[in-house]
């Protein structure tokens, strides 16, 4: 049976959503599967409902506590890039949010791990993931600059919150044979890099992908 709530109706409908493809697409993304999965993830169930018909527009939105939803441009441009290095089938997220990434991530990987440090974004994210089936997912309300050793090693590892430095904890928890972190890297700047990581074994290859602009990974927990 459809549900109208999860297909949307004018700025949330499927015609908004098939036009911020095209604008993805326009904006050098790629990846088949990333844009199919963005066209068929409701964006709007994300956001209060105050904010859902902006939820298409190529910006990020406030989710309360001083946190955003980042705009569909990095969240595409991020999965696509942790995909590159071909399928996932354990990844580690820091900083479930609104948890929409989280559920992009779970359409293309096989078991997602995420972290929030801010504990009603984390119930929030929690309620839209299970409405959607997303099964694959196990959320964890824990200050994750230490990532998720128990479950580590992670073919994929994405930070959607900006530290200073990438911790060295998240390093360690990166499979060895080709594993692919992809974090903004500057703190509280005005713009970080946003930068991948490649493991082989001992070897951590860097490359700088673009500028891009986070809120700043904190540590300890809120609740
Ligand atoms: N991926 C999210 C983006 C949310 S913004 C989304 O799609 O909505 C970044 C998130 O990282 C915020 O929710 C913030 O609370 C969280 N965060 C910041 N520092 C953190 C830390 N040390 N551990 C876990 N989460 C953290």
């Amino acid at each position: 049976m459809r549900n109208l709530e999860i297909d949307g109706i004018g700025m949330t409908s499927r015609r908004t959503r098939e036009r911020m493809i095209q604008r993805l697409q326009a904006q050098g993304i790629k990846s088949k599967q990333v844009l199919e999965v963005m066209r068929q993830i409701p964006r709007h169930l994300f956001v209060d409902e105050a904010l859902a018909h902006r939820a298409y527009e190529d910006t990020a939105l406030p989710i309360g506590h001083n946190q955003t939803l980042s705009q569909p441009y990095i969240v595409a441009k991020m999965t696509e890039v942790l995909l590159a290095g071909g399928e996932l089938d354990k990844v580690l997220e820091i900083g479930t949010g609104s948890g929409y990434q989280t559920a992009v991530l779970a359409s293309l990987t096989g078991k997602v791990f995420s972290a929030e440090r801010i504990r009603p974004l984390q119930v929030k994210a929690r309620q839209r993931l299970s409405r959607l089936s997303h099964h694959n997912v196990r959320l964890r309300h824990t200050d994750g600059s230490m990532g998720w050793p128990e479950e580590s090693p992670f073919a994929g590892i994405m930070v959607t919150a900006a530290p200073d430095e990438i911790p060295p904890q998240l390093l360690s928890q990166l499979s060895p044979g080709g594993g692919r972190l992809v974090s903004p890297v500057g703190g509280a700047g005005a713009v970080q890099e946003l930068v991948l990581i490649t493991r082989y074994g001992g070897d951590y290859q860097r490359t700088v992908l673009e500028m891009v602009r986070f809120v700043p990974l904190l540590s300890g927990v809120i609740s």
